[in-house]
């Protein structure tokens, strides 16, 4: 056995059975003993893997004007919660408040700020980074715990963490894949029968052998932030790395070190994340009667919001051009490549009402 978690999966199988692919997300990751984000120093370069808003202060820049825009667009309400789900490191809420704090003081004024975080280790970071901002900061572990009022939430890398469960498609019908041990004592995937979900109905047509993803967890998010939206009042602004059309596949992976890791091999000591779906986000959003202002590729919302403008102003008062010029490349990547951050990731934009908001325009 390679680590505490294994041995702690282990025996939770030896006694329980299989486990499914969902418990087995929320133990690595959220496990109060041995979870990764409990446990390990997941960001930046001697961490495991570098997020947007740790490539580039010009992440939350922009994101800042977003938000300012909106806040004009919805009328300048006079007293706003900014939510952000997930926070990490708390840069890109850093760099957020600095920009709208230099920019708009009257918007700062009227913020309060709310961050959704489960993990106690991230929070005493959190805390670090934003001490400056710390009177008007609260933690919560979820959405429903914030207090009413109106509402923008972000989330960058937020809903790629939460638990997945898989499905097989096989010739004796659709099998839930889940986890086992093998005579050697080792995590193992195996299958079993699923309890019935109605929305496996749309994958059904597909090969035998084809994997495909739900999760419950994330829609039940998804559904506190409409919920929430439709309520209040607000725009919510979900980053991620999806897919904008529901299908089949196996997006599971473990990341150590830069590196891509067997899911299996280091639980507790990797992170894991799955792809989102960015079609059935919206699907939830728009059940709740809210708004899609759009849907695109991080590429064309920064660009939209005039990231390169941004760059080049920076560039001419900085000595590290070339740094500059480098993460905002990374960030953006080109079209050509579906592989770069700038086609991978996408963003999506609900609001309680309908509203033109930068960079997307109604018909
Ligand atoms: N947004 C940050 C960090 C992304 S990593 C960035 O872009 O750099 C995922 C973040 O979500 C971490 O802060 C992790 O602790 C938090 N997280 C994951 N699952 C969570 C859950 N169920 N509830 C609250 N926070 C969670």
């Amino acid at each position: 056995m390679s680590n505490k978690l294994t041995e702690k999966i282990v025996n939770l199988i030896k006694s329980n059975g299989p486990i499914t692919i969902d418990q087995y997300f929320a133990l690595c990751l959220s496990d109060l003993e041995f979870g990764y984000y409990n446990t390990c120093n997941p960001f930046g370069l001697s961490g495991d893997f570098i997020t947007a808003p740790e490539i580039s202060q010009i992440f939350g820049e922009i994101l800042a004007i977003f938000l300012i825009c909106a806040w004009e667009k919805h009328g300048s309400p006079q007293s706003v919660k900014l939510i952000e789900m997930g926070p990490g490191s708390g840069a890109m809420m850093f760099d957020i408040l600095r920009v709208i704090c230099k920019l708009r003081p009257d918007f700062f004024s009227v913020l309060s700020i709310h961050l959704i975080e489960n993990s106690e280790r991230l929070r005493l970071i959190q805390k670090q980074k934003l001490s400056s901002y710390i009177d008007k900061i609260s933690w919560y572990l979820g959405l429903d715990d914030v207090p009413s009022g109106f509402t923008f939430i972000v989330a960058n890398e937020f809903f790629d963490s939460l638990p997945i469960k898989q499905f097989i498609i096989t010739k004796d019908g659709i099998r839930e894949r889940v986890i086992d041990i093998n005579h050697n004592q080792v995590l193992v995937f195996s299958e079993a029968d699923p309890e019935i979900e109605e929305n496996f109905i749309s994958y059904c047509d597909y090969t035998y052998g084809a994997i495909f993803e739900t999760s419950p967890y994330r829609d039940d998010v998804m559904r506190s932030v409409s919920n929430r939206l439709g309520l209040e009042g607000g725009t919510a602004v979900i980053i991620d790395y999806g897919h904008f059309r529901s299908g089949i596949g196996d997006t599971m992976q473990a990341i150590k070190a830069h590196r891509y890791d067997h899911p299996l091999m280091n639980p507790g000591l990797a992170d894991l994340t799955s792809h989102v779906d960015f079609q059935r986000l919206s699907s939830i959003a728009m059940l709740h009667k809210l708004y899609i202002n759009g849907c695109t590729t991080q590429r064309k919302f920064f660009e939209g919001l005039g990231i390169w403008q941004r760059m080049f102003a920076l560039m001419k008062s900085s000595s590290q051009s070339k740094l500059l010029l480098d993460s905002v490349r990374r960030l953006m990547g080109t079209i050509h490549d579906k592989k770069s951050m700038g086609e991978l990731f996408k963003v999506l934009v609900a609001s309680h009402e309908k509203i033109d908001l930068i960079p997307f325009v109604s018909e």
